[in-house]
């Protein structure tokens, strides 16, 4: 038997970069696959495809992870559609970097709403579910700069580390009820999200990593695909590092 065989999974963002990893690797374990994107419709029809040839069910979804509205109506929309959720994962971001001087109020609202304000929206929407079947796993997908900070990301940092306070929060809320809910703090994964960065940059955090390399989306699913599986059934509340011992 395949490892999440029988789950149902939301993964947030899922058209291309981690998401797409994470989709990808729960398929290929079984899972059914409810996934949304924003705005990149051919990528996300052509990933639906692509793990619906892998044998399970799955369906991609338009829905702005910043809106309150349209997560709740994602969620009765895969409930419908797929008959339940066990695992969700909280995956869709963005970055408007600048140094604080130049970081005007937009940049730092629009990343605080796609980043922080979505967790709320799809956890909120999600857990009168996963309260009546006494079971889940919530996953959300952090930063190790949520963690350490970085120049020219005080508002991606904050919407980061605010994920962390927010899964811990949850943790404890929800643990009793056998519902548990980690983050995942990813260091520098090469995806569009990183290919902005100048090659400077990206060599300096290259530099940086004991194990001198970037890592992929694949690297993070495989810590998802731990934490949405039973073989983590006595974790929660935990942020796990995948970072190749950047913050070491
Ligand atoms: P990416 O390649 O830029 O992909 C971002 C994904 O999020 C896309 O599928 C995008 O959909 C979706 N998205 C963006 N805004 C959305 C919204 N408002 N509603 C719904 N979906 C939205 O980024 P990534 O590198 O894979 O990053 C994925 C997550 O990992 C993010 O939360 C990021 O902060 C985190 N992370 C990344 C790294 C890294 O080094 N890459 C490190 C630490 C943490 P569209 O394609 O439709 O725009």
């Amino acid at each position: 038997m395949k490892m999440l065989e029988g789950k149902k999974v939301i993964i947030t963002g899922a058209s291309r970069g981690i998401g797409r990893g994470i989709a990808e690797v729960f398929a290929r374990a079984g899972a059914d696959v409810a996934f949304t994107y924003s705005s990149s419709e051919a990528p996300a029809l052509e990933l639906e495809a692509e793990l619906k040839a892998l044998g399970v069910n799955a369906r991609a979804y338009k829905s702005n992870a910043a809106s309150f509205e349209e997560a709740e109506t994602l969620v009765a929309e895969v409930l419908n559609d797929f008959g339940g959720v066990d695992v969700l994962i909280n995956n869709a971001g963005i970055t408007r970097d600048n140094l604080l001087m130049r970081m005007n109020e937009s940049d730092f609202d629009q990343v605080i709403a796609t980043n922080l304000k979505s967790v709320f929206n799809m956890t909120k929407a999600i857990q009168r579910t996963l309260l009546k079947q006494r079971s889940g796993s919530i996953i959300n997908i952090s930063s190790v700069v949520g963690v350490k900070g970085n120049a020219g990301q005080a508002n991606y940092a904050a919407s980061k580390a605010g994920m962390i306070g927010f899964t811990k929060s949850i943790a404890l809320e929800l643990g009793s009820r056998n519902i548990r809910c980690n983050a995942i703090a990813p260091g520098f994964i090469e995806t569009e999200m990183t290919q902005k960065l100048d090659e400077k940059t990206v060599q300096g955090w290259r530099d940086a990593i004991p194990l001198k390399r970037g890592g992929t989306a694949e690297d993070v699913a495989n810590a998802c695909l731990f934490l949405a599986s039973d073989l983590s059934g006595y974790i929660t509340g935990q942020v796990i590092h995948v970072d190749g011992g950047m913050l070491t």
